[in-house]
This record gives structure tokens, sequence and C-alpha cells, in this order.
């Protein structure tokens, strides 16, 4: 059966791995095929591409879209997109530059807390193009302030912390036309990592459903079969097809792997039915 792997990332945004290691362990793993899904900007899908097309591996280009949503910060990925589509471009753009000002934030407010030079030390981790929170994590574990990437976002990254800063993201409408304008199908990611109530959650879909959303992450790393049933029964009751994929970012993260996740249930349309 061929084995997918729809949402991971790359040294283009927060990942460890350049775009063709990336694509070598994915190999590796016993993947088939791979979305490669960098947060906000889709640089790395050239070289992933390239890479691919020497390997048993089919690529999917993708991308994971930073969206605000009601206070909250929701990920809604694109897969199967036209990298070259120049209003998902220009969208992608404006979301790099946001975030080269919160980051621009962030280090002020943690130069307050008394942790200076966190600027450059966070862009030392990341790439030209994009700067992320999981930079300055990498920063401020270097400078021996917390043990593990999950310490230090719950010490100084997340609300109420230090260097947290409130995100001003894209819309949903916005995110979900840039992906189907780019040929493409918006999925949203990792349902249940939201902190957001059922009903809310269920508010969210519809409201994604209403601007032409399509797919649902129904499998992602790190789930108990009771959360992939919930969300499958989503997927149903709503009538999104299923995504899956790990949300890989490291080995160093021992808890995700590419391609390890629970396999769709049955009842679930997988968005690949498109695609063949
Ligand atoms: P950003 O989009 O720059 O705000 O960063 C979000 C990214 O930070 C996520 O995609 C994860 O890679 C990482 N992240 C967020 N929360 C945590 C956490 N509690 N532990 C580890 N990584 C996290
Ligand atoms: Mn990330
Ligand atoms: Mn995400
Ligand atoms: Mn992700």
């Amino acid at each position: 059966m061929t084995h997918y792997d729809l949402h991971c990332h790359s040294t283009a945004s927060d990942g460890a791995l350049s775009p063709e290691h990336l694509v070598e362990r994915a190999v590796q793993q016993g993947v088939d095929v791979l979305a490669l899904t960098d947060h906000d900007g889709t640089e790395g899908i050239v070289a992933a591409t390239r890479a691919a097309a020497g390997s048993p591996l089919t690529l999917i280009p993708g991308v994971e879209i930073s969206v605000s949503w009601y206070g909250s910060t929701i990920h809604i990925v694109g897969l199967n997109i036209d990298i070259t589509n120049t209003e998902l471009q220009s969208g992608l753009a404006t979301l790099r530059e946001y975030r080269q000002q919160r980051a621009e934030e962030i280090a002020r407010r943690l130069a307050k807390s008394g942790i200076a030079d966190a600027l450059e030390g966070a862009s030392q981790y990341a790439s030209k193009t994009m700067l992320g929170r999981m930079h300055f994590a990498q920063f401020l574990m270097e400078k021996g302030y917390a043990a593990d990437t999950k310490d230090v976002f719950k010490r100084f990254l997340v609300r109420g912390k230090p260097g947290y800063v409130p995100g001003q993201w894209t819309d949903l409408s916005s995110a979900v036309e840039w992906i189907t304008g780019a040929g493409g199908q918006a999925v949203i990611a990792h349902p249940l990592r939201y902190k957001i109530t059922a009903t809310k959650l269920r508010r969210l879909i519809e409201d994604f459903k209403a601007v032409g959303g399509q797919a649902i992450e129904v499998s992602s790393g790190q789930q108990h079969p009771d959360q992939l049933r919930n969300i499958a029964a989503l997927a149903k009751r709503y009538d999104l097809l299923a995504s899956c994929g790990s949300d890989f970012h490291s080995p160093e993260q021992r808890w995700t792997e590419l391609g390890r996740f629970l396999p769709l249930p049955a009842s679930c349309t997988p968005v690949w039915s498109l695609w063949q």
C-alpha cells in the first residue's frame, strides 16, 4: 500500500533537515508520497522535488499557512499547490514580513527580561526568509535557559511568558483562497492542537467549509486512537476529505518520525483520491 506523509518541515522553515536530507530520510522510513509543508513559504520545494526525482519518492508541493481566527492561531496546510502562483506567493511574502516584525518584538520582550541579542541569536538558526519561534527556542537552549524544546516553549514562548507575542496572521478565507487559487487542497492541520473547545472546533470547520476548505488532518503524529476516531467522525459529519502527516521537524524530537502515525480509518475518503 502506498504510504503518504503529507505534513513535514525542512530548514526552509523550522525543520532541522535540508529538503534533500528530508527526502532521503522519508525514503528510509518507507514513505512513498511526501508533502513538504514549510511554514509560510515554499523555498524548499524546488530542492526537494529535485532530490525526489532521483529516488522512489513522489514529492507533493505544499505549505503550512499561519492564520488568525477569533484570537487563535490556526494552521492551514495547502497540498498540491502550484508554487509559481503569484497571489499565493505574495500572500506568503506578507506573512514572512510579519514574522520578521514579530521576531523583533519577541527579541525586545526577551531583552526586557534580561536576555540580550536574541534576534541575532535566533537568526543564526534560520534560513534567510523565515524566522520562527523554534529559532528562538534553539537560541535559548544554546544559552542554557532550558534543556529541551518543550521546556523552552513552556517557559518563554507561549501566552503569558516573557517572549510571547500574540500572532497577527492572515485570515482563514485568504489562506484558503491562496491555496485553492494555486490549484491545491486546503487542509485544517492538527485539529486537536489548538486548545479550543469542541464547539469552537466545529465552528472553525463550518467557517473553513464556507470559504472553500476541503480537507482535515485526521491522522497526525502523537495521536491517541480515540482522537483519531473523533476527527474521523468530524470529517464524515462535515463531508471533508482526510489527510495524514507526521508534522516531522527534527530527528532530535524523538516523539515524531517521518511516516509515523496511525493509518486513516476506512470510513475516510483520503485527500489524494483527487490526485489520481
Ligand atoms: P511560529 O509559527 O513561529 O509561531 O512557531 C510555531 C512552531 O513552533 C510550531 O510549528 C512548532 O514547530 C513549534 N512549537 C510550538 N509550540 C511548541 C511546543 N510546545 N513545543 C515544541 N515546539 C513547539
Ligand atoms: Mn514548526
Ligand atoms: Mn502546525
Ligand atoms: Mn507543521
